[in-house]
C-alpha cells in the first residue's frame, strides 16, 4: 500500500517537473526573461518537492502514519485540483450558436465603403466617388483630410522604422479534377468538403473550416478599389453562393513578437500574400470542378470574414476584435472563398475565449491609442460584442507607419504553439477556473504590459 501509494506521488511530483522544465525550455526559446526565471524558479520548487518525496521514503517516513497520512492528503489534494481544472464547465451557448448566437438586435448590413481602410486607402480627392461618399458621411471627411495631409495610414515619413514595399502574390493553376469536361463534376457535400478542405490546408492554410454564409455578414456595397475598377464603387454586392470555406493562416511568433515595429508589418503583408494566393488557388481548384467561386483576400472581400469564420468553426471574436483561434489565439490572418459547390458545414466552437477575454482585459490595458474597449460586451449594430474604434486605431497605424498589432501581440493566446502552452490551451479551452488560472499566471510570467521583443536579425531596421 505504502509503496503503491509513493510510487503514484513520485510519479505525479516527476511529471509536474517534467512540464516545468518544459516551460522552462519553452520560455529560452521564446527569449522571454522574465517568464525564463519564474518558470526557473518553478521547475526548482518542483524538483525540490521530488527530492524532498525520495528523501522521506529513504528515511521511512512513509512507514509511520503521520507519513501516510501526509501522503494521502498529498494525493488526494493534487487529484482534486487535476479534476477541477481539468473537468469540462458550463460551455457557452451563445459561442455554439455561432454569429447567429451573438445577435440581440437588428443588423444592418455593413457597406464596404464605411470601412476605415476603403475610405482612405480608395478614394482620391476631386474624384467623383470622393464627393459622392462624404456627401453621404460629412462627418468622416475632416477625419479622413487630416490623415491624407500626413501622408497616409503606412510607411509615411517619421513612421516607427522604414517603410517598404507590398509583397507580390505568386498563381499557379491547380490540376483539373478528372472527370472535369466543362461540366460539373457531381460530388456529394461530404467527399467535396473534405477535398476542398484537404486542397487548402495542403496549399498553406493552417485551419480551414465550413460555413452556410449568413446574408447579414455580406456587404452592402462595394467600397474598396484596387485596380482602377470605378464601375464597382458604391454598387450592390450581389453573392448567390450559398457556403464558404474560410481558412487562417499562422502569423510567425518572431515577428508579431516584435509589434508595433516594422517586422510584424512583414508577417501582416507576408501573410496577406499567403492568404491571397489560398483563396485564389481555391477558387480554381473549386472552378475546376465546374462551380462557381470567389476568391476573398486583401485585395477583394464581399462579406465580412471573421462572423464567416465564427460560423465555420475557426474560433470566437475577441475583445480585441480579432477571431481567437484556439491553436494560435488572434495571432492569425483570414481569407475565404465564396462558392455554390455544395458543402457540408461545420458547427461553431465554444473554446472559452469570450470567457477568457471577460477577466484578461491585456490587450485593452496595452493598447497605445485606447481604441480596445475595457468595458463588457455591448450591442454593436445589433450584435453583441466588444466595442473597437476603428479610427482611432488606424490613426495610430499612421502615426507609427505599421499596423502595430500590439494588441495581438501581449494576448495570452498568442504564445508560440509550444507543448507547455498547447497543455495550457487545452486547459482553458474545457475550463473555466483554468481560465482564471492561467489568465493570472500570464500576467506573473510575462508581465501586465510585456514588452516588444527584439526583431531577428535579418529583419532588423537601424
Ligand atoms: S489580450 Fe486578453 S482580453 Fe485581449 S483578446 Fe487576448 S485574451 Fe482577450
Ligand atoms: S492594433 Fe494597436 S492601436 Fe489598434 S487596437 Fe490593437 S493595440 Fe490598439
Amino acid at each position: 500500500m505504502e509503496t503503491i501509494l509513493f510510487v503514484i506521488a513520485a510519479a505525479g511530483c516527476s511529471i509536474q517537473a517534467i512540464i516545468g522544465l518544459g516551460f522552462f525550455i519553452s520560455c529560452v526559446w521564446e527569449k522571454e526573461s522574465n517568464a525564463m526565471m519564474v518558470s526557473g524558479i518553478q521547475f526548482l520548487i518542483m524538483l525540490g518537492l521530488v527530492i524532498i518525496l525520495f528523501y522521506f521514503k529513504a528515511i521511512g517516513v512513509f512507514k509511520t502514519n503521520f507519513g501516510i497520512t501526509l501522503l494521502i492528503l498529498g494525493l488526494a489534494l493534487a487529484a482534486g485540483l487535476c479534476v477541477f481544472l481539468i473537468r469540462k464547465t458550463r460551455p457557452n451557448q451563445r459561442a455554439l450558436a455561432g454569429s447567429s448566437g451573438l445577435i440581440v438586435g437588428d443588423v444592418q448590413p455593413t457597406d464596404e465603403r464605411d470601412i476605415v481602410f476603403a475610405r482612405n486607402r480608395t478614394l482620391r480627392p476631386g474624384s467623383e466617388e470622393y464627393d459622392t461618399y462624404y456627401k453621404m458621411r460629412p462627418e468622416y471627411e475632416e477625419l479622413d483630410a487630416a490623415r491624407r495631409q500626413k501622408g497616409g495610414p503606412l510607411g509615411h515619413p517619421g513612421a516607427i522604422d522604414r517603410p517598404h514595399d507590398r509583397p507580390n502574390v505568386a498563381k499557379f493553376n491547380p490540376p483539373a479534377h478528372p472527370e472535369f469536361k466543362g461540366q460539373r463534376v457531381e460530388l456529394n457535400p461530404g467527399s467535396a468538403s473534405t477535398r476542398v478542405k484537404g486542397y487548402t490546408l495542403n496549399i498553406g492554410a493552417n485551419l480551414v473550416g465550413i460555413c452556410e454564409i449568413n446574408p447579414l455578414w455580406i456587404y452592402s456595397q462595394r467600397g474598396e478599389i484596387f485596380n482602377e475598377n470605378w464601375d464597382d464603387w458604391g454598387q450592390k454586392i450581389e453573392l448567390t453562393h450559398k457556403y464558404a470555406v474560410v481558412f487562417a493562416t499562422e502569423m510567425a511568433f518572431d515577428l508579431v513578437g516584435t509589434a508595433p515595429h516594422s517586422p510584424t508589418t512583414i508577417a501582416s503583408m507576408g501573410n496577406y500574400a499567403r492568404g491571397a494566393f489560398i483563396a485564389t488557388q481555391l477558387a480554381a481548384f473549386i472552378s475546376n470542378l465546374g462551380y462557381s467561386a470567389t476568391a476573398n483576400h486583401l485585395r477583394h472581400y464581399d462579406a465580412l470574414l471573421v462572423p464567416l469564420a465564427v460560423d465555420a468553426g475557426l474560433g470566437e471574436t475577441g475583445r480585441l476584435g480579432y477571431l481567437m483561434t484556439k491553436d494560435y489565439g488572434p495571432r492569425v490572418r483570414l481569407g475565404a472563398v465564396t462558392t455554390d459547390l455544395p458543402l457540408t458545414p461545420d458547427k461553431p466552437v465554444d473554446i472559452g475565449a469570450v470567457d477568457f477575454c471577460k477577466i484578461c482585459k491585456k490587450c485593452a490595458h496595452c493598447c497605445p491609442s485606447n481604441s480596445i474597449s475595457l468595458e463588457d460586451q455591448e450591442e454593436v449594430n445589433g450584435t453583441l460584442r466588444w466595442k473597437l474604434n476603428a479610427e482611432t486605431c488606424f490613426d495610430y497605424w499612421g502615426k507609427v507607419g505599421t499596423d502595430c498589432n500590439i494588441c495581438m501581440r501581449v494576448c495570452p493566446w498568442s504564445h508560440a504553439s509550444t507543448l507547455p502552452h498547447q497543455l495550457i490551451r487545452a486547459l482553458i479551452t474545457r475550463n473555466h477556473f483554468s481560465r482564471n488560472l492561467f489568465n493570472q499566471m500570464d500576467d506573473i510570467f510575462y508581465g501586465k504590459k510585456p514588452k516588444a521583443k527584439p526583431a531577428p536579425e535579418w529583419a532588423r531596421y537601424e
